[in-house]
């Protein structure tokens, strides 16, 4: 992706890693060193402006701010759930898009739930994020500025981050790379690799790259069916890749990685929680080194999904449960602001 605006011809500083920060600083004859302070003050210290950087001469501030721009992720709205201390940003990037991030206080810490496109072109017939398609990726500074905007404006630490916002990272797959290298940097919020996980629907060719990269993510896949048919009907990315391909690249990545595998599976009254449904999802998961998270369909005010009631729910979990898988239904939060799994969206007229 360019990383130019196209009004100003400025270079997004901020999604430059580490080494490609030192290289653009001796590229402009600056010292090593140089580049070392400056990525401290944008990725550490957090600093939106060139002026605050206060061990940088005056001179090399100003011939900065010529040449190159942090791009702002500017919060447009707040929202606080009654239920529970989540809490919603709605974000405005520089040339006016709005995407939508989530910050949930645990007792082992701030987790931050980001979007990593503008839309989804994915087009999943429960979500909400994919309704109007996709407007555009996510630069690696789009991705990072909302955790680092959410830090700022609350003051509160954050130790994890998901993947799970609006858009697909495997759609967006190189600024997404850079995007966990640079968290991750010990130069930078230093997030460990084994606190990030990222949500795909199941890109198979991406899903065997990334297993190949030597992260330490962790990877959710979005399954929501227990076979091809019921896949398809759910997620027309399904129509692409075969259910039984996405079954073995999520392998793949086991093995490669180590790390095991989250499956997704959004509880869909009378499509996808019968008897059936659970017999045949526990032939699809046994065996394998695994987590299933079930997540009660949240609703999205254009689709008719139905959650099944709490009590179908649990018996539903109960059936896996016996028969050997590892599953939890995923604690909601924040539903009350639209701000749960698969209700995050391009609005801003509506808020
Ligand atoms: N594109 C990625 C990440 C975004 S969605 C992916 O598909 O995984 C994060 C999770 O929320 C996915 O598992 C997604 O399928 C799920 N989801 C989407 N809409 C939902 C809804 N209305 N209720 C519950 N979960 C939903």
């Amino acid at each position: 992706m360019d990383n130019r605006t196209e009004d100003k011809g400025k270079k997004d500083i901020v999604s430059l890693s580490y080494e490609e920060l030192i290289f653009e600083m001796k590229e402009i004859g600056e010292k090593p060193f140089r580049g070392k302070q400056i990525y401290g003050w944008l990725h550490e210290k957090l600093a939106d402006d060139f002026s605050k950087m206060t061990n940088i001469s005056k001179t090399l501030q100003e011939r900065l701010d010529a040449s190159y721009e942090i791009r702002k992720v500017s919060v447009a709205a707040r929202q606080i759930s009654k239920k529970d201390t989540t809490e919603k940003f709605l974000f405005e990037l520089c040339d006016g898009c709005m995407i939508e991030s989530v910050l949930m206080r645990y007792d082992y810490g701030n987790s931050v739930c980001i979007s990593s496109q503008a839309g989804c072109r994915m087009g999943c017939r429960f979500c909400a994020s994919t309704i109007g398609g996709l407007k555009r990726n996510l630069a690696p500074s789009e991705m990072l500025g909302q955790i680092y905007r959410i830090q700022k404006l609350t003051g509160e630490r954050v130790s994890n981050v998901v993947v799970m916002g609006m858009g697909e990272p495997l759609d967006n797959y190189d600024n997404f790379l850079k995007f966990v290298t640079m968290l991750s940097d010990e130069h930078g919020l230093h997030i460990s690799q084994r606190n990030i996980t990222a949500s795909t629907c199941g890109i198979v060719p991406n899903i065997r790259r990334l297993a190949q990269e030597g992260l330490q993510i962790t990877l959710a896949l979005s399954l929501h069916a227990p076979n091809q048919e019921k896949r398809k009907e759910l997620m027309p990315v399904a129509d692409k890749y075969e259910l039984s391909e996405v079954m073995a690249a999520c392998d793949y990545y086991f093995e490669k990685t180590g790390r095991r595998p989250t499956f997704e599976y959004s509880l869909v009254k009378g499509v996808n929680d019968g008897a059936e449904d659970a017999k045949e999802l526990t032939s699809l998961l046994l065996g394998r080194n695994c987590h299933l998270n079930l997540i009660p369909v949240n609703p999205v005010k254009e689709r008719n999904f139905e959650r099944p009631d709490r009590k179908n729910a649990l018996a539903f979990k109960n059936k896996l449960e016996k028969n050997g898988i590892n599953v939890t239904i995923r604690r909601e939060r924040g539903s009350d602001i639209d701000g749960a799994c698969g209700q995050l969206r391009r609005r801003y007229a509506d808020i």
